[in-house]
């Protein structure tokens, strides 16, 4: 275990047991037992016992999960309020009743008897999270050695330039903010067309109306306060000048920014490898936009199959296709399944037994990201919740009214989601370097771009190899565009300053995949699991991920509010729902706008 974790687990078990004290006393002072010490009837002095120890374990999880960052007292006390929130929700209010043979507790009023025990755990979570960095920090202070930062000298100012504002950029300007944090000789900017971070593993959720939009986005101005900010569109890059241009609107002028390292971090778009109808008739999941555009289409379709005689075309209104099985056709299919069902009784009209949700994918099994055992599971579970799965089938096109696909057959529907293909952003095509058949710039294992050595590429824009796995290619995600991110930033405080450049070499944590209906699938580390665990892993681990105190108690509250209210059918926008006047009100599918497609090419 490397040494910085075992620090964090250590002092995520003392700062465990300091918040165990607190929850131990405030129970007993309302005549109240912890969850586990009651379930097995503990009197006082085992409960107590039983208490600690299980404090301290869930203190060591903690530190593992959250880990050390010089974020300050508040993010912490933050993550330590949601982390006992969550441990509520997950004890007293589901496992325990339910090993008590009840079934979850999730009703408004039976949640409000427990109310008391969920002052205990949050005042626990809020001690654990604060301690846990006060003992890190006091560490940190009197050994400075077990720290990572470097302190440079001072010198000229170096202009280090970022495209992009994904896992990627934000990742990279991060780290150098962290590595540059006494010294003004570097001076950072991020280019990005987006003013926030978008926290995609989540981005399915907003689609389906379980989070709120904005609570996945974190600004990239409030993540990174010693970074210049530049909303704008990247229009052109000149190595040989070391220039980049950008304009902020397409009427604004040019401005032109010159840099001495130059990061590309432009992520990619969707690929649909040219197939007919495709682009025009089909939804994407890459922004805030794809999502909210998605969820009122899909909203909006319940609304005109409710009142829709024909049964032909409710039928189609009621048919939701997904193209692609990795993760996120696969959660976006769990999801929308989630979404309507969730909503149904709202549309007294519709049936279940009309409803058809189908997910096409090339391969004979979804979830290559996973071992075959878990994607089984997982097939299984969707299937016996209603979802078609055609294998081994390729799209081969779409119209407004159905998707095509190659074997000859159709699925009608005007709700079709395309995962099923990504490319580098064509930004890069111009650039006078290497690139992969898809288009990716080729870069070394330093991540400096194969002939260059100021410029350098990380994320799904970039071909990168991982010492880790004998040189092959990273796969596109976003906890290796974070760690691809800080290593082009240590390599450029390294360049600097005369040391050697080290290679990107990073070992996934893991593939979670969330299943929906509190269900989900998880490979860490070569361990499996699935089923609920898996799925308050996938919500822990994300949570701990997601940027920003203010977020992370949204989407928390989000979460919470969701156990025990049906999802919001509110349409959010006018412009979704508009039918085509030729074919009459009512029978007529919902189409994406031009102007995303537009938005989205560019
Ligand atoms: C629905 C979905 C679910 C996912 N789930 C997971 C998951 O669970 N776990 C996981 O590890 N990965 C997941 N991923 C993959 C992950 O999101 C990507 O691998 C990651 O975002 C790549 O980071 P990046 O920085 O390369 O690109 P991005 O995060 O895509 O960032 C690209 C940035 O470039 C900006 N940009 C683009 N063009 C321009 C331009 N011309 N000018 C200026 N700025 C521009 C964009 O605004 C954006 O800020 C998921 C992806 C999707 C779509």
């Amino acid at each position: 275990m490397p040494a910085s974790v075992r620090r964090d687990v250590i002092a995520g078990a003392i700062a465990g047991l300091i918040g165990g004290l607190v929850f131990t006393w405030a129970m007993q002072a309302q005549g109240l037992r912890a969850a586990v010490a009651g379930l097995l009837g503990l009197m006082t002095g085992a409960g107590a016992a039983l208490d600690l120890v299980v404090s301290v374990v869930i203190g060591a999880t903690f530190g593992a999960i959250f880990r050390y960052q010089r974020l300050g007292y508040a993010p912490m006390l933050s993550s330590g309020v949601l982390y006992g929130l969550l441990w509520w929700i997950l004890g007293p209010l589901t496992l325990v009743p339910a090993l008590a043979g009840r079934g979850p507790t999730w009703t408004i009023q039976e949640a409000d008897a427990l109310l008391p025990s969920l002052v205990g755990h949050v005042l626990y979570g809020a001690l654990t999270g604060l301690s846990y960095y006060a003992l890190v920090t006091l560490y940190l202070r009197r050994a400075p050695e077990a720290a990572t930062e470097p302190v440079l000298a001072e010198g000229p100012v170096t202009r280090v330039v970022i495209l992009g504002g994904g896992f990627g950029g934000v990742g990279t300007a991060q780290r150098l903010e962290q590595l540059y944090s006494r010294d003004a000789t570097l001076e950072i900017t991020l280019v990005s067309q987006s003013n926030y971070l978008l926290f995609t593993p989540m981005l399915a959720e907003v689609a389906s109306s379980g989070l709120e939009a904005q609570h996945i986005s974190a600004p990239v101005r409030a993540a990174l306060p010693r970074t210049r900010f530049r909303r704008a569109e990247v229009t052109a890059i000149h190595p040989i000048t070391q220039i980049v241009r950008v304009r902020a609107t397409p009427s604004a002028p040019e401005e032109v920014l010159p840099y001495d390292h130059l990061v590309l971090a432009l992520g990619s778009i969707p690929n649909f490898y040219d197939l007919p109808g495709l682009e025009a008739h089909s939804f994407t999941l890459k922004t805030l936009q794809d999502a909210t555009l998605l969820r009122n289409h899909v909203i909006a379709l319940l609304e005109r199959a409710d009142v829709e005689p024909d049964p032909e075309v409710r039928r189609r209104q009621l048919t939701f296709a997904v193209a692609g099985g990795g993760f996120a056709g696969t959660e976006m299919i769990a999801e929308l399944l989630d979404l309507v069902h969730g909503v149904l009784h709202y549309y007294p009209n519709i049936g279940t037994g009309e409803l058809r949700f189908v997910l096409i994918h090339s391969g004979n099994r979804i979830l290559p990201e996973l071992s075959p055992g878990l994607a089984d599971y997982a097939l299984s579970k969707l299937e016996a919740r209603g979802i078609e799965f055609k294998l081994n089938t390729r799209v081969a096109g779409a119209t407004e009214e159905a998707v095509l696909l190659a074997d000859g057959g159709r699925v009608p529907t005007h709700t079709l989601i395309w995962t099923a293909g990504n490319q580098p952003h064509p930004m890069l095509q111009s650039l006078p370097c290497e690139r992969n058949r898809a288009g990716a710039v080729i870069a070394e294992g330093t991540l400096q771009v194969k002939g260059f050595t100021n410029i350098w590429a990380v994320g799904d824009c970039a071909q990168i190899p991982d010492a880790l796995n004998e040189g092959k290619p990273a796969p596109p995600t976003a906890q290796h565009a974070l760690r691809e991110g800080r290593v082009v930033a240590e390599n450029v405080a390294a360049l600097q300053r005369g040391q050697p450049l080290r290679p990107f070499a990073f070992r996934a944590v893991g593939t979670l995949v969330a299943l929906g209906h509190r269900t989900a699938v998880a490979e860490v580390r070569g361990w499996k699991f699935s089923g609920f665990l898996a799925w308050f892993m996938w919500r822990t681990v994300y949570l701990s991920k997601l940027p920003g105190l203010e977020k992370k108690l949204r989407v928390a509250l989000d979460w919470t509010l969701d156990l025990f209210f049906p999802r919001d059918i509110a349409l959010t926008s006018q412009s979704t729902p508009t039918l085509p006047q030729t074919l009459g009100v009512g029978t007529q599918p919902v189409t994406r706008s031009q102007s995303t497609a537009a938005e989205r090419k560019s």
